[in-house]
């Protein structure tokens, strides 16, 4: 999974290949077992992380884990990301002068700075102050960082953690700060009309057939050109990503999001360019160069989005890809006992639970349950399904209860060195302390 590093044989083997090598069985062992402890956490005491790798999957909470578990592993299987050996529960609160449910900017901007603020804040506080962020810490710390994402590179969740903005919408502004300040040397993602100037496509054409607003909008020049200009390497697909060499990679995949987040049937579609996990894959490959240890935020966003649609079989689609985004970064760790993995989700979306496929339940309008019309309400959500319980002939139907976010708290799973501070439940904020701990402190 990890050989797209013998595309650069100048360099030989990447740090954690060679230490596989050199070390031998020794660094495969679990590190309670050098450490002398026995208390099974998947690596703790003695051990204190020197890298992060900190997964959102944007929307997820218990009800998305566990329908994909069930569309993917059936009864007695169990997701990559519901096998780290700790787990927590958040709650994620925004302090919004309107609402009380957060968005993902406020959600981010918990992770990333330790303080709750208000919907659309950029690591800003509830006055519009800049606060120190997490990406930006760690890179003054000495820390290599990265950020993938299905969404735009500049979209909420990464921009909490490498930019300050009084408003998450402005993005052109944000990936300058990126270049101007924060300098992750990993950037991977969508939203390439943020880089460019109106009426310079770029890769991907302006007004495509399956979203015509798509168009470049940077108000901050020629964006990509000036990452060039900083020792950038810039990719726009597939074969360029596995081909990148670069200390400092930039990689744009899609105009905006790297999916199209529809109601089924309308034109929705997952089937990223380049898939999450080769990403992700490729960020460590960069990131894991750096003696002094780094900072990785993987994001899958389409678990958001599809919510948004009650589209439940793209959101299962982007629970696979994101899971396997999981399964590299736990083939990294396994290999690397002083990286803390982290999996979880910024807030609920959707409102959804898993029910026994019943046409007599309350939901129709809205909803795509099989042999139950649709009612004209497309705002009132309902039963979507049924979906297959893997290995089985059992089904189950998803009735969402909104086509927003909601309250529930969301799980953390973890594993690593410093997890079990991620046992028991607590703000979203905690994991800005456990990170901060290990990237700043
Ligand atoms: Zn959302």
């Amino acid at each position: 999974m990890f050989t797209s590093t013998s595309g650069r044989p100048h360099r030989g083997l990447p740090l954690w290949a060679s230490a596989t090598l050199v070390g031998g069985f020794v660094v495969l062992l679990p590190a309670s077992a050098l450490a002398g402890d026995d208390h099974g956490f998947g690596g703790g005491h003695g051990h204190k992380a020197r890298s992060v790798i900190f997964v959102n999957g944007d929307g997820m909470a218990a009800a998305q884990r566990e329908a994909a578990r069930l569309d993917q592993e059936g009864f007695d299987g169990e997701l990559a990301m519901d096998a780290l050996p700790v787990a927590g529960l958040q709650t994620t609160d925004a302090r919004d002068p309107e609402d009380t449910v957060t968005d993902s900017a406020a959600g981010a901007s918990a992770w990333a700075t330790g303080v709750k603020t208000y919907n659309g804040a950029i690591s800003v506080d509830v006055d519009g102050n800049p606060l120190p962020t997490l990406g930006g810490e760690a890179r003054e710390a000495g820390k290599a960082t990265g950020l993938v994402t299905t969404a735009q590179v500049t979209d909420a969740t990464p921009a909490a953690f490498f930019s300050n903005s009084t408003d998450r919408s402005l993005q052109d502004d944000i990936a300058r700060q990126y270049l101007e300040d924060t300098r992750p040397s990993v950037i991977l993602g969508g939203g390439e009309d943020w880089w460019l100037p109106a009426g310079d496509p770029g890769a991907f054409p302006d007004q495509p057939e399956e979203d015509p607003e798509e168009g470049s909008r940077s108000t901050q020049g020629d964006l990509i050109a000036r990452a060039q200009e900083q020792g950038y390497e810039y990719v726009t697909d597939a074969e360029g990503l596995a081909a990148a060499e670069g200390d400092l990679l930039l990689g744009l995949f899609a105009n905006e999001e790297m999916f199209q987040q529809r109601p089924e049937g309308e034109g929705d579609q997952y089937d990223p360019v380049v898939p999450l996990a080769d990403m992700t894959t490729k960020a460590l490959d960069v990131l894991s160069q750096d003696r002094d240890g780094f900072f990785l935020l993987v994001e899958e966003e389409a678990v958001d989005e599809m919510a948004h649609n009650n589209n439940g079989t793209r959101m299962l689609e982007a629970m696979r890809a994101l899971d396997a985004a999981v399964e590299v970064a736990r083939a990294y760790v396994a290999e690397h006992p002083d990286t803390l993995l982290i999996v979880t989700g910024d807030h609920e979306c959707g409102g959804l639970t898993i029910e026994d496929v019943d046409p007599e339940d309350e939901s129709g309008p809205g909803g795509t349950l099989e042999g139950v019309p649709a009612a004209e309400d497309e705002t009132i959500s309902g039963e979507d399904g049924p979906f297959l319980v893997a290995g089985t002939d059992k089904d189950y139907a998803l009735d969402w209860t909104t086509t927003s976010h909601t309250g529930a708290p969301t799980p953390v799973t973890a594993e690593g060195p410093d997890s079990e501070e991620l046992t028991g439940y607590y703000p979203n904020t905690h994991l800005h302390e456990v990170m901060h701990e290990i990237l700043v402190d």
